[in-house]
């Protein structure tokens, strides 16, 4: 095989596990910030629900104030009772208590009622609290992990570039011009597999006399569809059995 071409099929197999690596850590940003939304999330139905109960919590504060002041109102109508000096002016004032009395226990019924969304708003808000902080944790161990596999891709990284650019002096200009040209116009596959005819990159049937040619001459080739530069692996078990 070409010596150029063994080359360019490692500065490939280099250049596939660089684009991998790097589209990776590209991606870290945007999986926090996935991550982070879910939180937000949560943390949004914890908000709303807080609210919730503290607008409860004063619907209550405000009816408690209003039952005091009426009771307040019926003690002080009830210590008149003994200045009332007519039958009519009294049954009036009867009439009038009661009537403060039915009023309280009306507040009374609401509170009760108001009482219980509190308790249902107290829970919705815990159990958001509790999921905010299980989503809090995860994003932290998601946090974590990416920032490994991050600080790891980056040290691979270093390394393959550092080998790349050994590589990549030890070919010829213009045919490393060739393959960086095909790289970016294939989005990162300029260098290909050859099989049963078929090219490896297009997929599309190749000449059988330039599939044989690309194993049995010297010469670096391209697929005449995709003009990715094709190879033939040099013997091994992959290859398919004579047939009968
Ligand atoms: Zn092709």
């Amino acid at each position: 095989m070409n010596a150029q071409l063994k080359l360019l099929i490692e500065l490939q197999e280099m250049d596939r596990e660089i684009i991998g690596k790097s589209t990776l850590v590209a991606r870290i940003p945007e999986k926090i910030r996935e991550g982070e939304k879910s939180l937000l999330e949560v943390k949004a139905r914890l908000d709303a629900a807080r609210k919730q109960q503290e607008s409860f919590l004063k619907q209550k504060r405000d009816m408690d104030s209003e039952v005091e002041q009426m009771n307040q109102r019926i003690a002080k109508l009830k210590a008149r009772t003994s200045e009332i000096k007519t039958n009519k002016e009294y049954q009036a004032h009867l009439k009038e208590i009661e009537s403060a009395e039915k009023e309280v226990f009306k507040y009374e019924d609401g509170i009760i009622s108001i009482m219980e969304s509190i308790e249902a708003a107290d829970k919705t808000a815990k159990a958001a609290a509790a999921d905010a902080k299980v989503e809090e944790e995860k994003l932290a161990a998601v946090k974590k992990e990416l920032e490994a596999g991050r600080s790891q891709a980056e040290k691979e990284l270093s390394a393959l570039k550092s080998r790349r650019a050994d590589f990549a002096g030890r070919l010829e200009r213009d045919i490393y011009e060739l393959y960086m040209g095909l790289l970016q116009k294939h989005q990162g596959l300029a260098v290909v597999e050859t099989r049963d005819e078929v090219c490896g990159g297009c997929n599309m049937k190749i000449m059988p006399q330039l599939y044989v040619q690309v194993r049995e001459t010297d010469d670096i080739y391209q697929c005449p569809q995709c003009d990715r530069i094709l190879y033939r692996a040099e013997e091994n078990m992959e290859e398919p059995s004579p047939r009968n």
